[in-house]
């Protein structure tokens, strides 16, 4: 998944902050709430707080420490049914949801951000105990990113124009963009509240109602943003938060009869599914934000100390939990030893710890499936023949904790060059020439993003063409703003996430066209 930065200080690498001779503003960093009160640990329906009609509940864990933080109640399919119901009804036409003017619903977005950034110190808190993301992260990225979202779609929502087009004859004929309606969204937990404004927003500034599920593993904030969601004054039915697990919530909503769109940001396992269960159920429209196994290319002509950092950052940023990361690495030969020598002694000084504690740059692996995954992959690289740079195994007695890892040597065929990792595992391997690197970066089944180190424009123009990506960065890396369109080729999904682009999927487009009576007919 992604990485949002929150504003252009903290989007800079610190090698253009050097550069631009523009040393970086002390940040003061708060601390995290000391004691954290789950209040919301229900479905919420209809604005209201539900019980499980099964009755049953299931537990949330602390990545960093493998306790309980609560129980939650759990959706299932009689759960996504009441949501729908809900949903369906507010979505009436005169409904009040309906009726309201676009303006007021950029309004009730705006205040929903003003909400998050009066809590962020809450939100932040409860992201890094549940999702085990970096305290500062959260509070500087996350929280923000999520605010940012909300307000970009704020401002779309009343500007979704339709168009007058001369149709021929003696008519005139105009586009409506209206709504598609029930929109389910299914999202994961690297990024739970980034993602959940990711998808609520754009729904919403198009005048949709939801049913969103979030990751089992990771609830919390969304739950929390129920609450808010309440206060800002959504009316009731507009958004429905359904806890639960995959096979059960959230196959509910992929294969239910009365729900318009899903949107789903996961793996592109479970992305198969969800096209399956549109095709088994309703034929309802499907946009996808899967995996990803991004090539990042760094030749020789680059600013090897940014390509260096922005690699770095662009591999490790979450414990490399994320759908973008940059986890194969071409150098050219000329500078390949310089830089697995640099990227190495970055690796080596990162620090791991507390993910509350705010000098902590690296937090745990989100479970233990995850992490047993890993290091499987760790293993299959030095069986395979990849040199271990360092790292290679778990740290610290407590938590799912993965040393960060550096192979060098990393040949195509290995699985740790093939398959997602999503973990703290950087891949570095060795080019010669535009043309077999180009070849090299498209020989896969994902195509997420990739980066592109150089200071020869023509090159950093050819390969930016040629590269089979949703998103290309030119001597940067995870730079990411909500005015930007996301989303992948090939098997990395369909369709596009935030930016103008990102509400086509929100929006049907309705044709009207009225005969214009003539004088003498
Ligand atoms: P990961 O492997 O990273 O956990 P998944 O694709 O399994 O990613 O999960 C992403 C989201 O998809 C989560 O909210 C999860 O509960 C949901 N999910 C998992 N399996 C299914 C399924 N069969 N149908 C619908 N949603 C699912």
């Amino acid at each position: 998944m992604l990485h949002l930065q929150s504003d252009r200080k903290l989007s800079m690498s610190s090698a253009d902050q050097e550069k631009a001779g523009d040393k970086p503003a002390p940040i003061t960093v708060p601390a995290p709430l000391s004691s954290l009160e789950i209040k919301h640990t229900k479905i919420f329906i209809n604005n209201e707080w539900h019980n499980s009609v099964s009755g049953k509940k299931f537990p949330v864990f602390n990545p960093a420490t493998g306790e309980k933080i609560c129980e939650i109640e759990e959706g299932d399919k009689e759960d996504v049914d009441k949501a729908v119901k809900a949903a369906r009804e507010a979505f009436q036409f005169g409904s009040p949801w309906r009726r309201m003017d676009a303006s007021q619903r950029g309004k009730i977005l705006n205040k929903l951000a003003d909400l998050i950034e009066r809590d962020n110190l809450i939100l932040s808190t409860m992201e890094s105990i549940d999702a085990g993301k970096a305290f500062t992260s959260s509070y500087f990225g996350d929280i923000p990113g999520a605010v940012k979202s909300l307000r970009y779609c704020a401002g779309w929502a009343d500007k979704n124009h339709g168009r007058t087009i001369p149709m021929d004859g003696d008519f005139f004929t105009f586009t409506r963009h209206e709504p598609v309606g029930v929109c389910g969204q299914i999202i994961p937990w690297n990024f739970p509240l980034v993602m959940f404004a990711w998808k609520i927003a754009p729904a919403l500034c198009c005048g949709n109602t939801v049913v969103i599920k979030p990751a089992e593993q990771t609830p919390l904030t969304a739950l929390y943003m129920g609450s808010l969601i309440k206060e800002a004054g959504i009316p009731p039915g507009v958004v429905n938060i359904v806890p639960g697990y995959g096979p059960t919530a959230g196959s509910a909503i992929s294969h239910h009869m009365d729900i318009d769109k899903v949107a789903f940001t996961g793996s592109t396992e479970v992305g198969k599914l969800i096209k399956e269960a549109a095709g088994k159920s309703n034929l309802k429209r499907v946009t996808l934000e899967l995996g990803g196994k991004s090539p990042v290319i760094i030749f020789a002509d680059a600013d090897l100390d940014n390509a260096i950092e922005c690699a770095h950052q662009g591999l490790f940023y979450h414990q490399g939990q994320c759908c973008i990361a940059g986890s194969r690495i071409f150098v050219e030969e000329s500078i390949y030893e310089e830089f697995v020598k640099k990227s190495v002694e970055k690796a080596k000084k990162r620090v791991l710890g507390d993910p509350l504690s705010p000098s902590t740059q690296q937090g745990p692996q989100i479970d233990q499936e995850q992490y047993d995954r890993i290091l499987s992959l760790i293993e299959s690289g030095k069986k395979e023949g990849a040199k271990l740079e360092c790292g290679g195994g778990p740290w610290g007695n407590k938590g799912f904790y993965i040393q960060p890892t550096v192979f060098s040597d990393v040949k195509d065929d290995m699985r740790i060059a093939k398959e997602e990792i999503f973990g703290p595992v950087q891949q570095i391997m060795k080019f010669k020439n535009v043309e077999d690197v180009i070849k090299r970066a498209n020989n896969t089944t994902y195509g997420l993003a990739a980066g592109v180190f150089t200071k020869d424009l023509n090159k950093a123009m050819t390969i930016s063409a040629a590269l089979q990506a949703g998103t290309v960065w030119i001597n940067c890396y995870s730079a990411m703003s909500p005015q930007c369109p996301f989303g992948g080729f090939k098997m990395s999904g369909n369709g596009r996430e935030m930016g103008e682009y990102g509400l086509h999927a929100y929006t049907e487009v309705k044709t009207i066209t009225m005969k214009i009576p003539q004088k003498n007919s």
